[in-house]
Parts: structure tokens; C-alpha cells; sequence
């Protein structure tokens, strides 16, 4: 049987640089990486898939999620941050049990790949022993997604007193390490999940990250999140000589302009999570800030037992959000602005190759370009908000949602055909994913479902 698929006559959004996209263009995937990309390829021995019309884009990459919270989606959706961390972060979370991650985790990750993500950081805090992170990881590897798993502790980490003086839980960082990521490549990876300056003890930050060092592992740390977030976390790590380019800060909004020079001088790389940041009192997103600063943003759905899994809605909350702010001195000057500054070009490129970056997989994945992993997705072209075609960057942006993905590919695998996830039986997901529910709700004290439950605050 031929290794080789040519994806015929599309509309190729590269986002290798902004702005470009090629039309009635062919790509052609061999041995899992895209091999050629142009006009007319002639090749024998492959499977044609006709995508006339249709807009073939880098599959989306997200920066930031708490993937095990899926199980549970929208009971947070009307919470404050103090409600989120008293419903949740420390309620809900601790009636979890393995299966529960796993739940949690496979239908996070299949949701993010149905809707044309197809590499995952799975921001994993909820691990309150090895057997929930060896759930979590097997769920990530069950799913056929590229995915970084990063390990973020649990409960006694996270739980009061914060700042914490517990430190990262490190035995089960290094065994995992050793069992499931040894030299770490392949479609899952590993990352350390930490708390950073805001979340713990100073001399537990230190070591925390001595132990990343110790792995050889990248970081992903909150900072720059409401109020605490005005508290130098930035400050702190550079003046221990913390910062540096295999770290992504989480958030960032109300960090200082300093703080975030720090953050472009070390090479470090940032992510947005604007329904979040919006609904839960973070401060504006940082998508321009970060921008000022030569910080290329990327994107993040973070709380998915709050705001939806998919990217489309990221980007345009995203965007709209830095138009208003962007357009907001001319409402009171009245200045003309001839020209809005943030493009849909430019955000796509936040949501696919700026986010491989973050995750430290630019060299493999985020955009369409020959050698690289073939991570693709095809957008459906028969729904009327794509007829007809006239700018597939506002197209995708403005008009696109998870409904219009048709195709998905992974490393040049095709995981969803014709607008189904292959070899996925949603029935019995849905079951698991009830019967987890049901659980973790049933054991709550006070928990209902419905949207009208507001946790009591201690
Ligand atoms: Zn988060």
C-alpha cells in the first residue's frame, strides 16, 4: 500500500509567513511528513483526496490546558476566580479518582483534535498520585495527538497554604520521566507544569525549577494573572538567574512592561487564554503588550470546565479583544486610525506556529512547510459562511468553528475523515465521560449540575 497522500487543489494557508496562502495548490505527505507543496505535483502512487475549494491550514497548537477538567465542562462558566478555586480547583478536583484523569484526559484531547488542534500542552495539576498521571499520560497516547504532558503536581501542591511550601513532587516527575519519556521524542512529550514565584515558597520555586534543569525538561508557569500577578514573579526569577528560553509564561497580563522585556531578552515564550483572562478577573489579555515587547503570542483555552476547547473562538476573542484596546484612544481623542494593526493572518499564525514554538516543537510542527510533520487540517467549503471565498484568513478567523473541520491529520495519519474522528467510539466516550460525572459531582458536597451552582466560598 503507498505511504504517499496528495491533498489536490486546496487553498494552502502556510503560516509560515503571515499573510501568505496559495490557491489550487497540492501537498503531498510521505512517510508522515509533508514532501512537496505547489502547483500541479505530478505523483504516482498515492491517495488523492480532492480538496478543491477547501482551506488547508497547519493544525492548531494549544499552549494551555487543564485537559483532566473536560469531564466536567461548564459548571465553571458563571464562576468568579475565587468560585473556580473553591468549586474546583480545590473541590471538585479531589474526588478525581485514575480513571477519572483518564476520562477527563482522553475526552479533552479528542475534543481539542476533532476541532483541528492537533498538538496539546496539557497543563495536568490535578495528579494527586502515579497512578492519575499514568492515567493521564496513556489517555494523551490513546488519542493518536501530538501532546506535551506537563506534569503539574496535585492537591498538596496546589491546596492551601499558598504561598506553598510543598515543593514539585519530584520522585514521580523522575519516574515518569525515566518510564514513559526517556529520551523523549515522539508524538508525546513531557514538560514540567510548575507554580512559579506567585504559587510558592521562594526556596521551593528555586528548587522547583533546579529539578526542571535536573530532567532536562521545559517549563510552563502562571504569572501575571490578576492582582498576584502584580507581584514581580518576573522580577524575582531574573534576579535569580530563573528565566529562560525553555519556559512559557502563562497569562502575563498585568506584569510589568520590565517584566516582560525580561521575558523577551531570555528568549522566553508567552500564552494567551482570553476567555479565561476575561471571565476570571486577570486583567486585559496580553496579546499587544506581548507583541510591543517582541514576544510573539500564542493561544490557550485553559479553564475547559469554564469556556469551550476550540481555537476558532480563542482566536476571535483574542482578536477582538486587542481591537477594542487598540481603537479604544481614538474613542476618546477622536484621532482617526486609518488602519487596524492586528491582522487574522497574524493570529493564525499565534494559534499554529508561534504555539509549535512555545511547546518547542517549531523544527516539527505549526506550520505547512516541506520536512516538517504533516499536522494538517481541511476545512469544510459547503457551508454558506464560506461562499464564496474571498479571504481565507477572515474566513478562518471570523467564520470557521469546530463543525467545519473536516479533515485532520497527524503526522501525516488521518485521525478525522470527512468530518468523523477515526477509530473513536463516541458512544462509549460519552458513557465514560457520564459515568466519571457523575461521580465526581455525586461526592461533592453541594454540587449540581444545570449552571445555577455557585460553591460556597470558605
Ligand atoms: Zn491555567
Amino acid at each position: 500500500m503507498s505511504n504517499r497522500t496528495l491533498l489536490r487543489s486546496g487553498i494552502i494557508i502556510t503560516a509560515a509567513s503571515t499573510g501568505e496562502s496559495l490557491e489550487g495548490a497540492d501537498l503531498l505527505i510521505e512517510d508522515g511528513k509533508i514532501a512537496a507543496i505547489g502547483h500541479d505535483l505530478s505523483v504516482a502512487d498515492a491517495e488523492v483526496i480532492d480538496v478543491t475549494g477547501r482551506i488547508v491550514l497547519p493544525g492548531f497548537v494549544d499552549t494551555h490546558r487543564h485537559t483532566w477538567q473536560s469531564v466536567v465542562r461548564n459548571v465553571a462558566s458563571d464562576w468568579s476566580l475565587t468560585e473556580y478555586l473553591a468549586g474546583l480547583h480545590t473541590g471538585l478536583s479531589q474526588y478525581f479518582r485514575p480513571e477519572d484523569t483518564y476520562a477527563g484526559n482522553y475526552l479533552g484531547a479528542l475534543e481539542a483534535l476533532d476541532s483541528g488542534i492537533t498538538t496539546l500542552v496539557d497543563w495536568s495539576h490535578n495528579l494527586a498520585t502515579p497512578a492519575h498521571a499514568d492515567a493521564a499520560v496513556q489517555a494523551l497516547k490513546d488519542t493518536g495527538m501530538r501532546a506535551v504532558f506537563a506534569h503539574g503536581g496535585g492537591n498538596k501542591q496546589w491546596g492551601a497554604p499558598l504561598p506553598s511550601p510543598n515543593d514539585h513532587p519530584a520522585e514521580d516527575a523522575r519516574r515518569l520521566r525515566d518510564t514513559y519519556f526517556s529520551d523523549n521524542t515522539g508524538l508525546v512529550t513531557m514538560a514540567l507544569a510548575l507554580r512559579g514565584p506567585q504559587f510558592t515558597q521562594p526556596e521551593v520555586n528555586t528548587r522547583d525549577f533546579q529539578l526542571a534543569a535536573d530532567l532536562d525538561l521545559r517549563v510552563t508557569v502562571h504569572v501575571g494573572d490578576g492582582y498576584w500577578g502584580k507581584s514581580g514573579p518576573i522580577r524575582k526569577m531574573h534576579a535569580e538567574g530563573l528565566l529562560s528560553d525553555r519556559i512559557t509564561y502563562v497569562h502575563c497580563c498585568t506584569l510589568g512592561d520590565d517584566e516582560l522585556q525580561m521575558i523577551a531578552d531570555s528568549g522566553g515564550t508567552a500564552s494567551v487564554a482570553p476567555d479565561v483572562e476575561m471571565q476570571m478577573g486577570h486583567g486585559y489579555p496580553a496579546t499587544g503588550r506581548l507583541l510591543k515587547h517582541g514576544i510573539r503570542p500564542t493561544f490557550s483555552i485553559d479553564v475547559c470546565s469554564s469556556n469551550g476547547g476550540h481555537m476558532f473562538g480563542t482566536m476571535r476573542t483574542a482578536l477582538g479583544m486587542q481591537r477594542a484596546l487598540d481603537n479604544a484612544p481614538s474613542v476618546e481623542t477622536g484621532e482617526v486610525i486609518e488602519r487596524i494593526s492586528l491582522s487574522c493572518a497574524d493570529v493564525i499564525q499565534f494559534a499554529t506556529l508561534d504555539g509549535a514554538h512555545a511547546a518547542g516543537l517549531d523544527a516539527v510542527t505549526g506550520s505547512l512547510e516541506v520536512g516538517k510533520a504533516a499536522d494538517i487540517v481541511v476545512l469544510d467549503d459547503s457551508p454558506l459562511g464560506m461562499i464564496p471565498m474571498n479571504n481565507p484568513f477572515g474566513a478562518v478567523v471570523y467564520n470557521a468553528h469546530p463543525g467545519m473541520v473536516r479533515d485532520v491529520f497527524v503526522a501525516g495519519k488521518r485521525v478525522k475523515k470527512d468530518g468523523k474522528l477515526v477509530g473513536v467510539d463516541i458512544p462509549k466516550l460519552r458513557a465514560l465521560a457520564q459515568a466519571s460525572r457523575d461521580h465526581i459531582v455525586g461526592e461533592m458536597p453541594g454540587a449540581e449540575l444545570g449552571g445555577n451552582w455557585h460553591p460556597e466560598l470558605g
